[in-house]
């Protein structure tokens, strides 16, 4: 698929916005330097996609900006071989970013429109994943426990089958909603107890159940 030495310099840029707005990690960085996030975007938005922006995506969703990706990327703190499961597949483009740090990645999508096409670009570009249509709110327990699980919309809480599906010693990392935004949250699992930090404010789509509609 099309990449083109003009979007390698825009994504090069991009790098460069994201380690002074504090990214450290570089394998985080390293992965948004190769992901070609210009095929994530709608192609309306292309000449976008290395704008440090949430985009519009079909079926009132968007993905991610760029810095949140790269955020809850580093909270996360990845192993290569880590099995991972992400709630809100979306455009595929956080999908991508797991698999390139290594990642053996498993992810939910609500929405079969962007199930479709996320499984078919991911699929293109060589990404090999694990990806399921359903409600990401109740994890993907065939797979279970992960070592890592990753939300990427907006809780009003943590649904508990996610927390039962992460292994002892994992993270979660979830926006669970706080007044008008979400407050990024990681929790670890010790035990019969999670232990909670509150880390940055961000806005994220909400968690909808199916029949949200
Ligand atoms: N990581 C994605 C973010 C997309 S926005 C990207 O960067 O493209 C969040 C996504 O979560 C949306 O695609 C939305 O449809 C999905 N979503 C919302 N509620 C969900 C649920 N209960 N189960 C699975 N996915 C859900």
């Amino acid at each position: 698929m099309e990449d083109a030495p003009r979007y390698q310099g825009l994504r090069r840029r991009l790098v460069e916005q994201l380690r002074q707005k504090g990214i450290q990690n570089p394998a985080v960085l390293r992965a948004i330097e190769k992901v070609p996030r210009h095929l994530f975007v709608e192609p309306a938005f292309r000449e976008h996609a290395y704008e440090d922006k949430a985009l519009p995506l079909i079926a009132d969703q968007t993905i991610s900006q760029p810095y949140t990706v790269a955020y809850q990327t580093e909270l996360l703190d990845l192993r290569p071989g880590h099995k991972v499961l992400e709630i809100g597949t979306g455009s595929g483009y956080q999908t991508a970013i797991l698999c390139e740090m290594g990642a053996e990645v498993y992810s939910v999508e609500l929405e079969r429109r962007l199930y479709m096409r996320a499984k078919s670009l991911l699929e293109k570009l060589g990404y090999r994943v694990h990806l399921r249509c359903g409600d990401g709110r109740l994890g993907w327990p065939t797979y279970a426990p992960f070592d890592r699980i990753l939300l990427t919309a907006g809780a009003e809480k943590v649904p508990e089958p996610l927390f039962r599906q992460l292994k002892e010693g994992g993270l979660l990392v979830a926006p669970v909603a706080k007044l008008t935004h979400h407050v990024m949250m990681v929790y670890r699992k010790a035990g019969e107890n999670l232990v909670a930090e509150e880390k940055g404010l961000f806005r994220f789509v909400p968690l909808r159940s199916a029949s949200d509609g």
